[in-house]
């Protein structure tokens, strides 16, 4: 059974979709089968796999509003053991769209229940913003994994999330947890970096992971190539860093 995780942080550029990519492919080349479910409007996810979004015959909105099975969207992506339920702008139109769906909060959860048994692990790539597409992903998913930019004003805007948590918690997913906070674009040579790591550690305890994502400008020029960065220059830190992180997770399990 599919452990289902909602990659989320409404803060824009905070290194999602790079997560979502680079760390399912890290995975997939251990053995796990991945989904990645590209959950944004902008596609980042798509396209960071080399998805050409013209040749799609469906994407994730026709499984969302549409009722078609999400197994007819789902596509092989160029990394070992991942698929992607991919998605085009038209995903925009679902944030608008749902609001009148009856149990509109629950869509996702029911879209996803028939793959569930066919991977190890479901990302959810999550779009920058806490509306209904977001409030879907976290209704959808067994834990979050929190990706955070070692940046000033880190923790900004996190209480927000948390509170979207907590009451989806107490209404609609009871049993949802963090599954990770991921520190990313850490930046060695600066004492800050160092220093929002400490405070979010101070903040979230052990359920900061203990690999740390560095800012590696192979990270940023995979994506233009169509392709995860272990696949891009696997002697890369950055790919070498989403490496250990799958390791992390899996010994974890
Ligand atoms: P989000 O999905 O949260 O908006 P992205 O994963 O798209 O964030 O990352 C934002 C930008 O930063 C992208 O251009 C991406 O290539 C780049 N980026 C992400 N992580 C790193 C990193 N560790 N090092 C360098 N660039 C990064
Ligand atoms: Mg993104």
């Amino acid at each position: 059974m599919a452990q289902v995780i909602a990659i989320i942080n409404q803060k824009g550029g905070v290194g999602k979709s790079t997560t979502a990519v680079d760390l399912s492919a890290a995975l997939g080349a251990m053995g796990k089968r991945v989904l990645v479910v590209d959950f944004d409007p902008q596609g980042n996810a798509t396209s960071g796999f080399g998805i050409d979004k013209d040749d799609l015959q469906l994407d994730i909105y026709d499984a969302l509003m549409d009722a078609k099975p999400v197994s007819d969207a789902i596509v092989a992506s160029c990394a070992q053991n991942v698929d992607v339920a991919p998605a085009t702008i038209e995903l925009a139109g679902a944030e608008i769209e749902l609001v009148s769906v009856m149990a509109r909060e629950s869509v996702l959860r029911y879209v996803l229940e028939p793959v569930l048994e066919s991977y190890d692990y479901i990302f959810v790539d999550c779009p920058p913003s806490l509306g209904l597409l977001t409030v879907n992903a976290l209704v959808a998913a067994d834990s979050l994994l929190i990706p955070i930019q070692c940046e000033f004003y880190a923790l900004e805007g996190l209480s927000k999330l948390l509170e979207s948590m907590r009451m989806v918690k107490s209404r609609l997913n009871p049993t949802l947890d963090i599954f990770g906070v991921l520190m990313t674009m850490h930046d060695v040579r600066t004492t800050l970096s160092r220093q929002v790591i400490d405070e979010v550690r101070a903040y979230f305890g052990d359920k900061v992971f203990r690999t740390v994502i560095p800012r590696n400008v192979k990270l940023s020029e995979a994506p233009s190539h169509g392709l995860p960065a272990i696949l891009y220059d696997a002697d890369s830190t950055g790919a070498k860093n989403h490496l250990a992180l799958a390791k992390e997770i899996i010994s974890k399990e």
